[in-house]
C-alpha cells in the first residue's frame, strides 16, 4: 500500500518524536521560561508508538526518523528501534543533541539504528553554552566521537546559523568537517522558536553559507533525490567530509515533500508549519481497528499542505514550536 496526497506526492518518511522533553534550552528552539510539558499519560506510551509505526510501515514508510524534545531522554528507545528494525524499516535514524550520545552509542547500534544526526550550534564553547544553554560542549564531543567511530561514520552535524550569533563559524564548521571526516549541515533558521524571535534579519540564507565556504574551498555539487531535504556538496580539493545546506526559507523543498510527523501526544502534522495537529491518539484510545487508522491517515495525508507559505505575506508561525512538533 502507498500514501499519497492530492497534489500526488508519495508519503514514505515519517519522524517520530518520542518525547517532548529536552535537556537542552537551545536559544532558537525553546524559552528560558519553564515550559508546560504534557504529562506522562498524554504522551504515546511505546505499545502505540510501535502499534502506528507498523501501520504507516504498512502503508509504504521507509524511512523513519526519531527525534524529540531529546529522544535519548527517554527511556526505552533502544527497544523501539529495535523493534523499527524489525518490521524492516529501510532507513531508521535518529537526531539528537549527542549528550547522552557516547554512553549510547553501543546500543543503538546493537538496537539497529541506521544513521545519527547530530545537532552542535557552535565549536566555540562560551557560545556553545549561550546557544543551548547548557555546558554540554565537552560531552556532546565525545558523543560525536563515539559515534564517528562506529559504522554511524560518517555523522550528519547539524547547525542551526542565526545571525549576529554564530554565523561567523561557517568557515570553522566546514573545516570541522573536513578534518573529521563528517558531513556538515546547515540549516536555515525557521520560525519555531518559543520565543517568536525569529525575523528574517536573523536567518542566515543558504546561499550566504554556499558562498562563503565555495570562496575559501570550492565545493562541487553531489546529485541528491529530490525529496531530500539537503543539497549536497563534497571538497574540490578531496579533503574528507562534506557540506549540506538546508534551505526551508529561502529555498522552499515543498514541491517534494514526502514527510509527515507524529508528535509525542499522538498527532500527526502534515507540515512543520501545519496550522492544525490532527489527533490520532483520541482515535487510538478510542479502540479504533487498524483498518480505521488506516483509512483516517489517509484522508489526512491526502490533505497535505500544499507548501508552508513562511515567504507570503500575512505568515502566521504554527501554534507549537519545534521542540513540541520534533524536527
Ligand atoms: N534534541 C534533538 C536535537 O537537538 O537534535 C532533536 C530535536 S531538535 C528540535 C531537531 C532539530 O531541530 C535540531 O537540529 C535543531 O537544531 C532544529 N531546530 C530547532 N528549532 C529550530 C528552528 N527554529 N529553526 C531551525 N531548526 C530548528
Amino acid at each position: 500500500m502507498t500514501l499519497y496526497d492530492k497534489f500526488g506526492r508519495q508519503i514514505t518518511d515519517l519522524r517520530i518524536s518520542v518525547t517532548d522533553r529536552c535537556n537542552f534550552r537551545c536559544v532558537y528552539c525553546r524559552s528560558a521560561d519553564p515550559e508546560n510539558y504534557h504529562e506522562h499519560d498524554e504522551i504515546l506510551s511505546w505499545p502505540e508508538l510501535e502499534r502506528l509505526a507498523h501501520i504507516f510501515v504498512g502503508l509504504g514508510i521507509r524511512k523513519v526518523r526519531i527525534t524529540g524534545g531529546e529522544p535519548l531522554v527517554r527511556d526505552g528507545v533502544e527497544k523501539f528501534i529495535r523493534y523499527l528494525d524489525g518490521i524492516g524499516v529501510r532507513d531508521l535514524s535518529m537526531t539528537t543533541n549527542g549528550h547522552l550520545l557516547a554512553e549510547r552509542c553501543d546500543k543503538l547500534l546493537e538496537a539497529g539504528l541506521h544513521r545519527i544526526n547530530i545537532s552542535l550550534d557552535s565549536l566555540d564553547p562560551i557560545k556553545f553554552e549561550k546557544i543551548t544553554r547548557t555546558r554540554s560542549y565537552d560531552t556532546v564531543m565525545r558523543g560525536i566521537d563515539a559515534a564517528q567511530a562506529t559504522r554511524f561514520s560518517p555523522v550528519k552535524v547539524n547547525a542551526v546559523l542565526v545571525r549576529g550569533f554564530n554565523e561567523d563559524e561557517v568557515e570553522a564548521f566546514a573545516a570541522f568537517a573536513r578534518e573529521r571526516g563528517l558531513i556538515m549541515r546547515f540549516i536555515e533558521f525557521m520560525p519555531l522558536d518559543a520565543d517568536r524571535h525569529w525575523s528574517r534579519e536573523l536567518m542566515v540564507p543558504a546561499v550566504e553559507v554556499y558562498e562563503r565556504i565555495h570562496a575559501q574551498w570550492p565545493l562541487v555539487q553531489i546529485p541528491h533525490e529530490k525529496s531530500e531535504t539537503a543539497k549536497k556538496y563534497r571538497f574540490a580539493d578531496g579533503a574528507p567530509g562534506e557540506i549540506g545546506l538546508i534551505a526551508p526559507v529561502t529555498q522552499a523543498f515543498c514541491g517534494h515533500c514526502s514527510r509527515v510527523r507524529l508528535t509525542a501526544d499522538g498527532k500527526l502534522r502534515t507540515c512543520l508549519f501545519s496550522k492544525e495537529d490532527r489527533d490520532l491518539r483520541a482515535l487510538l484510545r478510542a479502540d479504533a481497528s487498524d483498518e480505521e487508522i488506516v483509512e483516517w491517515v489517509r484522508a489526512v495525508v491526502n490533505e497535505k499542505e500544499e507548501g508552508h507559505r513562511i515567504n507570503e505575506p500575512g505568515f502566521v508561525p504554527p501554534s507549537r514550536t519545534m521542540v513540541f512538533i520534533g524536527g
